[in-house]
């Protein structure tokens, strides 16, 4: 680890102002579950680490209009373990509950996960199935918008996450086949159905989260398993790795889906 100067601000005013002096190559910190091994492992050299921990008023889970407002803060647990989520959205807490391990759900939290934009993380998935807006310190950001690209998102530098506005459905599930080690998915799928719309969003499969359009207008027909049969998603421009091969990607997302609509009971 490179030396760092450590900044533990209390509110979101204080935190960026404190992130904007100490000039571009300064970082926040979440729950740590990215960044602090990036720093171990010295993949990132920030001359001052801005801890959002300390930050009010960013942990409180509410109900508001058509929707549940999530703070930033939340840690995955949480989100998991929150009545208010379980009964509204309970494939939110599903989801929540499925990410890494106990230690990484008790410190990661919703914010640092999708400000991370990694592109095996479930919450992406959540955030554009679930029609949600990213709310932040500056502005509200459609969830629609707000992936651009591997590990890379609109905020501009500074911007801070302060809440995800998702949507309830009438209905929803959220399946993944998590790769063994980190649980991260290999590939994931939300199946969200609203009175005017179905949306599918596949996370793990490419650089960035996706909707599968074929699949939603079919299931705006029929909302059942069978109405997915011989619906193909291309492989062509889907990951490959050591963990997995594109045209095995796209064979479990046509699998993935399926399952999440037959979740939905
Ligand atoms: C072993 C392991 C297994 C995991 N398995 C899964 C899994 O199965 N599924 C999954 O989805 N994820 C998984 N994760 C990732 C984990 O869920 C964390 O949520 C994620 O690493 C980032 O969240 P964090 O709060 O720890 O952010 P940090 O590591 O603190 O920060 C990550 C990045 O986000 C930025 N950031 C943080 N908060 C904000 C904010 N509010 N506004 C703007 N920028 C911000 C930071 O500056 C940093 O660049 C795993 C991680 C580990 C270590």
């Amino acid at each position: 680890m490179y030396d760092f100067d450590y900044k533990r601000p209390t509110s979101v005013a204080e935190a960026a102002a404190t992130l904007r002096k100490a000039g571009e190559d300064a970082v926040y910190l979440a729950g740590g579950q990215t960044l602090i091994p990036a720093l171990k492992l010295r993949l990132r050299k920030p001359s001052v680490v801005v801890d959002l921990g300390a930050v009010k008023g960013l942990d409180s889970i509410a109900e508001n209009n058509d929707g549940l407002l999530i703070g930033a803060l939340c840690a995955h647990a949480s989100v998991a373990g929150d009545k208010l989520v379980k009964n509204r959205i309970p494939a939110l807490a599903a989801l929540a509950d499925g990410i890494g391990d106990p230690q990484v759900r008790n410190r990661g939290t919703l914010g640092g996960s999708i400000a991370n934009a990694d592109p095996a993380a479930d919450y992406p998935a959540a955030v554009v199935a679930l029609r949600a807006d990213v709310v932040t310190d500056k502005r509200n950001i459609s969830g629609d918008g707000f992936f651009s690209g591997l590990f890379e998102t609109v905020l501009e530098p500074g911007e801070i996450v302060t809440a995800v506005k998702f949507r309830v459905p009438e209905k929803a599930a959220y399946v993944k086949f998590p790769n063994p080690a980190s649980r991260f998915a290999l590939v994931g799928v939300f199946v969200a159905k609203f009175k005017d719309e179905v949306r599918v969003a596949v996370t793990g499969a490419g650089a960035s989260v996706f909707r599968v359009a074929e699949m939603e207008k079919a299931l705006g027909k029929s909302f059942k398993a069978v109405a997915l049969d011989g619906i193909a998603v291309p492989a062509d421009d889907l990951n490959s790795d050591l963990h997995a091969a594109a045209d095995y990607r796209a064979h479990l997302v046509g699998v993935l889906a399926k399952r999440a609509v037959a979740a939905c009971g």
